[in-house]
Formats: structure tokens, C-alpha cells, sequence
């Protein structure tokens, strides 16, 4: 299939457009770099167009915009047009976690005069890439009464940020020779806190002393990170990358370039569609999908209940609703990469700057995994996106045997909802930092609105 460039066959004005929105969401992805303060970034902009908590409505009508909040990590958004309910829903579904650095439950410890932190990794990461970089420790600690802690040490221009070492290409004859896997093992992505001693203490002075730094800052104590949710995450802001600042390079584009995107499509097309419309941000996509703010949680199906209850319909209609509704499951696709050619089908592979990717299969080998739409649906979308000029393009993972990868879609196509995958293409997926294309940014969102607005 051709493919079209998006800055080729665009106007002034919509080049322009599409700097302008990568602009807010550069902005977006800096302030909310965990998933707790995407959702509350998510919630004040939707406060500030009068949605609700949908506890606060009695019942439910026409033109109603709404929201719910599960556990502070996942959100539902929705808004009811003229259809009926049980004429179906449209949804879209994208993940608000990404690859990060966690601390272990017991994490502090002192080796050399060094303070240090065990991590657990979160999400497929390629370990060599998180090393030598500026990260920011960002989180919540929860403590015992009941009270909680904001801790956030990195971003700010005059604040400290933390590391992880490698080892001296002087000394690393043997590490060389080692295949990347065993070379860089997880037991040692261990961060650097402190080398300060406390003066009065007697062993491990300078553990002591960061603890007395936790404890006189943050009132916290050792005990208290077994309760907390503390990850290191590559410090600094999203930028304009390239000499025609045409991509953006920024932590956390998997998935927050399509939770951004059909975010701000949803909002865009409140009053402006006869569907009833939700928008879904989910957690833990990248750990597999298990917990209750993931996607297999049952929080989505008793939101949409509690809609059907709160709208007049009865809870036996959910089986209609999700069989006359329609999904995308939102999440990026990676882009054929010129320096890794091996990797790639290129006749189907996903280009950059060639628009938001069409994903029929997201599977391995013998489409291992996948949540195959029909082919109806893969039409219907189509229809939908050329109708309203959406750049769009065809994109598989990779060659057959290397790989492919999940998405959140199985989850919803589980209650027969056609869904599709439909995403964002990016380069150095997993990265600390990972590129994307404005012009394919854009093309998401114009994607995810034209969804949302066709019947
Ligand atoms: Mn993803
Ligand atoms: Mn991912």
C-alpha cells in the first residue's frame, strides 16, 4: 500500500496546527510522569469543561459528561450523546504505564560509602539503556495513619537527580564479551542516593544519613517504603527533536502518546457527536495487565452498569451494549528504523510521519496473541478515517519469528466489542527516551476524533 508523508501533502495551516498540539502535549508528558499524576492531570482539564465524578448524578441524560476514578490509577471518562445505549458504545482504551525503575519493597542499603537503592524494573527494558542517565525519583508514600507523602526530587532546574553506574570500558573486557542479557543483570541497576556519613551514627553512617534526610523532609521512615510507590524515571522535558523540529523526544510516549491523544479527542468531541463516548486510561499494561486498575480489572464492566443503572436501563442490556459498541485499543506501534532494517517486513512495517498505524495483527509467528478484528471492522474504520482525511497507515511488528506484542484490546474484545489496535508509530520503544513524529501525533488524534464523531 502507498504511503503518503503527512508534512508533504498538508497545508500551512494544518503544519502549523500540528506543531501547536505537540506543543500541549510536550507540556503534558513533562508535568505527568507517573500514571497517578496523569490521571489527576487528565481529571483538571476535564473539571474545567464541567465533567463530574459520576457519583455526584442521580441519574444519567443526554449530554451528561462524566468521570471515575479507580484507586487513583485508572480513569474513565464518558459523555452520552443522542443514540440510545444499547445502540452501543464507543470506546477508546490506552495505557497511562510505561517502563520505569521501581524501588524494592526493602530498598536502602550502604556498600563502599555508598547509599543505594535496589530497583525492580517495571516493563521490558533493555537494562544497558537505563544506566549513566539523569533520573528523577518521583511518588507517594503511604504511611501507617493513614496520611500520605508526595516526593518528587529531579525535574526542578536546581534539583539533585540520581544514576545508576556502569562499568569502565577500561575494565569491561569481560562484561564486552557477554550477550546484552547477561552483561547488564537487574541485580545491579542499583541507584546511587548519597555518600554523605551522618557524624554521630556508628555503622552504615551514610545509609543513616539519608534516612535522616527522608525523615526530615518527608517525615518518612525505613519501614515506610514497603508502603510506597517510588520510581526513578528519566529526568527533564519532552523536546523538539531534529533540526526541523518535526519529532518529539520524550520519556513515556508508550503509551502516553495515545492516552494524550484520545484524551484530548474525547474532550474535543463532547457536543459534538451523537455517540455515547468513553475514554479509558488504564494501568499495568506493561507488567501484563492483572491488577484491579488494569485492564482486565472488572472496574470498566461495572462503570458502564453503573451508567446503564444511573441512564434508566437494566443491568441484563450490557450484553447488547457491548455487542452494538466499538473500540480502539490505543497503543503505539514501532516504526521501521533504518539503523535496524533486519528487523523489519518493510512492505509492512509502519513509516514515520506517514500517519497514526492500523494494527490488524499485534501477535508473533502465527499471529500468536492476537485479537484479530474482522474484516468488516478493519473497513468500517477505514471508511471512517478517509472520509474525515485521517493520515493512516497499515503496520505490523516486525519479521514473523522475532517477536510482536500485547496490547490491552484482548480485554475488551472479550465481550465481543470489535476492537481494534490503532496507535502512535515510535522509534526506541522502551527507551528512556523514545521518538515519535508530530505529523503522526497529530494523525492519532484527528484518527481518535473522526471515531469518535461517525456512527
Ligand atoms: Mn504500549
Ligand atoms: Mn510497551
Amino acid at each position: 500500500m502507498e504511503r503518503k508523508i503527512g508534512w508533504e501533502i498538508w497545508s500551512e495551516e494544518k503544519i502549523k496546527q500540528t506543531f501547536e498540539y505537540s506543543e500541549n502535549y510536550k507540556e503534558f508528558l513533562s508535568r505527568n510522569k507517573t500514571v497517578r499524576k496523569f490521571v489527576n492531570g487528565c481529571v483538571y482539564e476535564a473539571q474545567k469543561l464541567g465533567f463530574k465524578d459520576i457519583s455526584e448524578f442521580a441519574k444519567l441524560k443526554k449530554g451528561d459528561k462524566f468521570y471515575k476514578i479507580n484507586k487513583g490509577k485508572e480513569i474513565i471518562l464518558g459523555f452520552l450523546g443522542d443514540k440510545k445505549l444499547i445502540d452501543g458504545c464507543k470506546f477508546i482504551v490506552a495505557h497511562i504505564d510505561c517502563p520505569r525503575i521501581d524501588l524494592k519493597t526493602s530498598p536502602l542499603y550502604e556498600d563502599e560509602n555508598i547509599a543505594l537503592f535496589k530497583t525492580y524494573y517495571y516493563g521490558g527494558i533493555k537494562k544497558y539503556q537505563w544506566l549513566t542517565i539523569p533520573l528523577a525519583l518521583h511518588g507517594v508514600v503511604f504511611l501507617k495513619d493513614g496520611t500520605f507523602k508526595e516526593i518528587e526530587i529531579g525535574e526542578k532546574e536546581t534539583d539533585p537527580v540520581f544514576t545508576i553506574t556502569d562499568l569502565l570500558p577500561h575494565l569491561a573486557k569481560e562484561q564486552m564479551k557477554k550477550t546484552i542479557e547477561d552483561g547488564f543483570p537487574g541485580e545491579s541497576l542499583n541507584v546511587l542516593v548519597g555518600t554523605m556519613p551522618e557524624k554521630e551514627k556508628g555503622k552504615e553512617k551514610v545509609k543513616a544519613k539519608v534516612l535522616k534526610i527522608l525523615k526530615d523532609f518527608y517525615g518518612i521512615e525505613e519501614e515506610d517504603f514497603i508502603s510506597s510507590e517510588l520510581e526513578f524515571v528519566p529526568a527533564g522535558k519532552a523536546k523538539d527533536a531534529g533540526i526541523d523540529r518535526s519529532m518529539v523526544l520524550a520519556y513515556g510516549q508508550d503509551d502516553r502518546v495515545c492516552s494524550y491523544t484520545s484524551f484530548t479527542a474525547f474532550l474535543d468531541s463532547v457536543n459534538n457527536t451523537v455517540n455515547n463516548i468513553f475514554c479509558i486510561l488504564v494501568d499495568q499494561e506493561e507488567i501484563g495487565s492483572r491488577g484491579s486498575t488494569s485492564a482486565s480489572s472488572s472496574f470498566f464492566e461495572y462503570f458502564i452498569e453503573e451508567v446503564l443503572e444511573k441512564s434508566g436501563y437494566s443491568l441484563m442490556d450490557i450484553k447488547k451494549v457491548f455487542q452494538n459498541s466499538k473500540a480502539i485499543s490505543g497503543d503505539v506501534n514501532t516504526l521501521l528504523d533504518p539503523n535496524y532494517k533486519d528487523a523489519y517486513e518493510p512492505r509492512n512495517s509502519a513509516k514515520i510521519g506517514c500517519g497514526v498505524v492500523l494494527t490488524k495483527i499485534t501477535g508473533g509467528r502465527g499471529k500468536g496473541g492476537s485479537t484479530e478484528p474482522t474484516g468488516e471492522y478493519v473497513a468500517y474504520i477505514r471508511k471512517i478515517f478517509d472520509k474525515n482525511n485521517v493520515l493512516w497507515q497499515p503496520g505490523e511488528i516486525g519479521k514473523l519469528e522475532l517477536g510482536g506484542g500485547g496490547t490491552v484490546a484482548t480485554y475488551f474484545a472479550r465481550y465481543n466489542i470489535d476492537t481494534i489496535d490503532c496507535g502512535t508509530g515510535v522509534l526506541s520503544m522502551h527507551a528512556p527516551f523514545e521518538l515519535t513524529s508530530k505529523a503522526d501525533i497529530y494523525s492519532t488524534y484527528e484518527g481518535y476524533k473522526a471515531f469518535y464523531k461517525e456512527e
